[in-house]
């Protein structure tokens, strides 16, 4: 491993927090989903999200004239699912390509393309040669709340670890993938942005200005030099991880502080509360 002078944050210091969901489906265009697209809409406004995707199989789904959220706003996208699942946020049109070709093609849309639930199945869904081989994609999921109740588990940070690990740059969304009613509400992902505006979501969305949650409520993370400094409103465990999902530190409190050393090759802070967990974006060795 390189020793690192500097490291690089995706955090902005400025602008607003925004809750939003990146993976939901409706009964109309998804098979496997049991939710009218209007109910869809509004149990999420209820939960007071600022905004929503959803992102049926292979179909671009746009609300109807009687469909008018009052407070949500809506990210257009699909879940790609020709070939192993991706979301593609943001797109202005379904794309029927092979993989790697429907992310250029997305990237050429200015979209966002997430690699879906690789912890799904018992074998995995995606495996990290896989994910190495192809270009372009901005992250990975690293909770897929609908996992949980078919064959695999949500979590999927092993995975990301070992992308990073390996020098693959990318992000960690949280997501429901909503199908049923109780699905909605368990990971989202929490936005930092100037204006309630999809278009700003999108930008932070691409640049990593955003953390995931279950439930954990970050007040303040940012680096500063090389110290990660983080805040949350509750008593909170927090862990800072680094290469080969490495535990460098674990401390309990409300805030929590880490000094790079330069070894790291990335660091990213993850921990969790009595409302849920949160996974921080990687700060990355220069
Ligand atoms: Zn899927
Ligand atoms: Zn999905």
């Amino acid at each position: 491993m390189a020793a690192h002078l500097k490291y690089a944050t995706s955090y902005r210091s400025s602008g607003n927090w925004y809750k939003g969901n990146l993976n939901s489906h409706c009964s109309e265009h998804s098979n496997c989903s049991t939710i009218p697209l209007k109910k869809l809409i509004s149990a999420y406004e209820e939960k007071v999200y600022d905004f929503l995707s959803v992102t049926d199989h292979d179909h671009y789904t746009l609300l109807t004239e009687d469909i008018q959220p009052q407070n949500l706003l809506i990210i257009p996208g699909f879940e790609y699912s020709q070939q192993k699942h991706m979301q593609l946020i943001g797109v202005k049109d379904i794309i029927r390509l092979d993989q790697q070709l429907a992310i250029l093609q997305a990237n050429d849309q200015d979209g966002i393309i997430i690699l879906d639930h690789p912890n799904w199945e018992e074998s995995p869904h995606w495996t990290v040669e896989q994910m190495l081989e192809l270009k372009g994609y901005h992250g990975i999921e690293i909770f897929d709340g609908a996992v949980d109740r078919m064959i695999g588990r949500s979590n999927a940070t092993d995975v990301w670890d070992a992308l990073l690990t390996q020098g693959r740059h990318c992000w960690g969304y949280a997501t429901d993938n909503s199908h049923y009613l109780f699905d909605i509400g368990r990971a989202w992902v929490m936005v930092r942005a100037e204006k309630r505006e999809p278009a700003h979501f999108l930008e932070s969305l691409k640049n990593g200005n955003f953390y995931s949650s279950t439930g954990a409520e970050l007040k303040e993370i940012q680096l500063i030099e090389n110290k990660i400094h983080i805040e949350t409103e509750k008593e909170t465990a927090f862990r800072f991880i680094g290469p080969k999902s490495k535990i460098i530190k674990t401390y309990l409190g409300q805030l929590a502080e880490y000094w790079i050393e330069g070894w790291e090759d990335y660091v990213r802070v993850e921990g969790y509360n009595k409302s849920g967990w949160f996974w921080t974006q990687p700060f990355y060795g220069l």
